[in-house]
């Protein structure tokens, strides 16, 4: 896709939702961190269901490390991989205050030293508690970046560079976002709903249905 193109794509899922946000909840840039961390390999849905009574009982590093392991991985056994998750959310939060005065760094590099933080939880981290324009490409991005030409790649980290270098900068703190709600309710895994999406006239998709479907927010090619 031509970086006019995409520019385009980009202004109409913007135009479609004008603020958008994680779904995550949280209070502070801790407990992003740990909801985050405890998003990996499940939904945000989950995650939501647990933390809002686990940040009540510990919503900074210290009062988490406080908790203890048992009672963090009681708070979140719901979510899968609590186990190894509850030893993670524990030992990032004795660190932060071991090193970093008790807050969350807004560095990639001392971000992704934390136990359970790679790439794409840094990158979330940056953009939505810090305001930085990273783009973090989970299995949503990765297939709309892959299926609609925008930024084509074999791993993540190749559709966050193409992103990177084809979305223009007006539009890249709120990429993260609009892609990811893009990717989970309309360009869905197995049957995207080609017939209600607004950027399906810009889309490279090959087997992109033609049928335009009587959907509020359906456009014409
Ligand atoms: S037209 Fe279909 S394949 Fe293309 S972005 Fe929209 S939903 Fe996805």
């Amino acid at each position: 896709m031509n970086k006019a193109k995409a520019a385009k794509f980009m202004e109409r899922l913007a135009e479609r939702m004008p603020a958008p946000e994680t779904e995550l909840v949280y209070e502070n840039p801790f407990t992003l961190l740990v909801a985050v961390v405890l998003s990996a390999q499940a939904t945000d849905v989950g995650v939501n269901k647990a933390t809002p009574t686990l940040f009540k009982a510990a919503n900074s590093p210290a009062k988490m490390v406080k908790l203890g392991e048992a009672r963090i991985r009681d708070y979140i056994k719901t979510i899968g991989l609590f186990n190894t998750k509850a030893k993670n959310v524990l030992a990032l939060s004795k660190i932060l205050i071991e090193r970093h005065g008790g807050e969350v760094p807004a560095d990639r590099a001392l971000l992704e030293t934390l136990p359970g933080v790679g790439r794409k939880t840094a990158n979330v981290v940056l953009n939505v508690a810090f305001g930085q324009p990273t783009i973090a490409v989970d299995t949503h991005i990765f297939r709309v970046g892959n299926r609609t030409g925008l930024a084509p790649g074999k791993t993540p980290h190749d559709v966050e560079r193409g992103l990177e270098a084809i979305i223009p900068a007006k539009w890249k703190h709120g990429a993260h976002h609009w892609l990811i709600l893009h990717g989970r309710y309309v360009c869905k895994a197995r049957k995207p709903l080609c017939g209600a999406c607004v950027v399906r006239p810009l889309c490279e998709y090959p087997a992109k249905t033609d049928l335009v479907l009587e959907t509020a927010g359906a456009e014409p090619a």
